[in-house]
């Protein structure tokens, strides 16, 4: 069987100890590969290889790095098919979002942030009062550590990897283990780019014994985390007494409010995506849906044909809607939540494991629609993280405003209305890191992106990322206002 190896100071290597874990195909539920279990063993390699390629990467010229990362993206990009595959068999997901979303979007977040950091600059402050200017400086941080999960596994890796590279610092960085192969696939492209050996460093493993090396390892100065938020509370268990940068985006249970007077067939079509795309499995998916009542009928008239519309089935079979959820372990989560539909709602639809007849043993779950009347019920507070969303009813803003934060997550929101005074009033007051109005995954790299209350604690996107990835020193110098 084919093994996955750790890439370490410009080499793949095999795990110190030899220790491999089984990795499977979702769609056929077989194994596919070994990929290393490694241990704290081999975060010590990475983090020596990437403590020994600091200085010289944080002393390259920032065009340098620039170039490198904008020949990352390139080479990315040429490769789109094969990753593109890859992505699909490893996680489950449709090939056809693999090639649209996935594998474009880890490669605009390298050309990104390579651009980007050529366009960062910090500030100065003259104070006259005391004849002296401040300058702040922004240096790396040194070797820093980043940890992603496996619902968008190229695309949110990159997205940590890049602005941490791009700013200066060495990474020993970890992919989800239930989705490995594309981050296994990245150190050929970082070689072939010019990127020098330890400055990018990808160890495989379990989050419990690789990750938690990372987090807690004395010599990692940050920790970028995205993931679920259980696991966030316990990064920050170890790493605030170390005093680390911490950025933690975690999990959501977004609200999708539409409101009466909304362009009904938009949101219709949107709604459709912002409940299933991914099989659900995106942090923003809007997966809390609430209706105005005026057209809570009308609403469920036309979702619920199109939900069951939907088509599902192995992920590179042409014309799927929804592929496989990731693995058993998770749809026997997902399916112990639909199975409350009967205790605290009303099952719309689906709610069942699918058999596909060509893949009978993969992990595929029917889209589900729940009709709930209250938020105080687990299916409106816990994170499914599947193709599972609820529906309520609703009279008025002030109400939609409650239901919609009544939910210990605050990461996003969506709003439809025609009613711009309404759309920035709820804005306004929705406990949400990121609101779209009228539209869904409507991003701009540039954006801060990141969540509130137990969605997370930072941001990234655009400079934020950046500022996070730089530690700011102030330098004040006194001058002599005579000669
Ligand atoms: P997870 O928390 O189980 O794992 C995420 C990563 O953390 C994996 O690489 C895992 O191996 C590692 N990990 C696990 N325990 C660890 C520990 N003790 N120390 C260090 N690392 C550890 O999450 P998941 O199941 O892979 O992903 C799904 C979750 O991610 C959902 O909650 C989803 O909402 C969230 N998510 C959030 C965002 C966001 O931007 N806010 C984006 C995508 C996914």
């Amino acid at each position: 069987m084919e093994k996955l190896q750790n890439f370490i100071d410009g080499k793949y290597c095999d795990p110190i100890d030899d220790q491999w874990l089984d990795n499977y195909v979702p769609s056929t539920g077989e194994r596919s590969q070994q990929i290393p279990a490694s241990n704290v063993k081999d975060v010590e390699r990475a983090y020596k290889a990437a403590k020994k390629a600091f200085p010289s990467w944080s002393q390259t010229p920032i065009e340098t790095r620039s170039s490198i990362l904008i020949k990352l993206a390139d080479l990315i990009a040429a490769d789109l098919d094969k990753l593109a595959k890859a992505e699909a068999l490893d996680n489950g997901k449709p090939l056809a979002l693999a090639t649209k979303v996935d594998i474009p979007r880890a490669s605009a977040n390298f050309r990104f942030f390579g651009n980007a950091i050529t366009q960062f600059a910090s500030e100065a402050h003259e104070n006259l009062a005391s004849d002296s200017i401040n300058f702040t400086l922004r240096q790396p941080l040194g070797v820093v550590g980043c940890i992603s999960p496996w619902n968008l596994p190229l695309y949110l890796f990159s997205w940590k990897i890049a602005p941490a590279l791009a700013a200066g610092n060495t990474v020993v960085a970890k992919p989800s283990e239930i989705t490995p192969v594309t981050a296994a696939l990245l150190g050929k492209y970082c070689n072939e780019a010019g990127l020098p050996a330890g400055v990018l460093n990808i160890v495989h493993g379990k989050g419990p014994e690789a990750g938690q090396a990372i987090v807690a390892h004395s010599g990692i100065k940050a920790i970028s985390f995205t993931g679920g938020t259980t696991t966030g509370a316990a990064i920050a268990r170890t790493a605030a007494p170390m005093f680390k940068k911490l950025s933690l985006e975690l999990g959501g249970k977004n609200p999708n409010i539409i409101f009466a007077d909304c362009d009904f067939e938009k949101m219709l079509q949107v709604s459709l995506k912002s409940s299933f795309a991914n099989q659900g499995q995106i942090c923003l998916c809007g997966s809390r849906i609430f209706v105005q009542e005026e057209i809570y009928e009308k609403f469920k008239a036309a979702f619920i044909p199109a939900v069951k519309a939907l088509k599902v089935g192995p992920s590179l079979a042409a014309g799927i809607d929804l592929g496989a959820v990731v693995s058993k372990q998770h749809m026997e989560k997902i399916l112990s939540y639909t199975a409350l539909a009967e205790s605290e709602g009303k099952l719309l639809c689906g709610g069942q494991q699918l058999q596909i007849k060509e893949a009978p043993n993969g992990y595929y779950v029917a889209p589900t629609v729940i009709e709930v009347g209250t938020t105080r019920c687990r299916l409106q507070q816990e994170e499914i993280f599947g193709p599972v969303v609820t529906i309520m009813p609703f009279k008025t803003e002030e109400e939609a405003l409650a239901l919609a934060n009544d939910v210990p997550y605050g990461l996003s929101a969506t709003v439809w209305t025609s009613n711009i005074d309404r759309s920035i009033r709820v804005s306004k007051a929705l406990e949400a890191g990121i609101v779209w109005v009228n539209t869904w995954l409507n991003r701009d790299l540039r954006t801060p992106f990141g969540g509130v209350k137990a969605s997370g604690v930072g941001r990234e996107g655009g400079f934020e990322a950046l500022r996070f990835f730089t530690e700011p020193k102030n330098i004040c110098i006194q001058y002599k206002t005579n000669t």
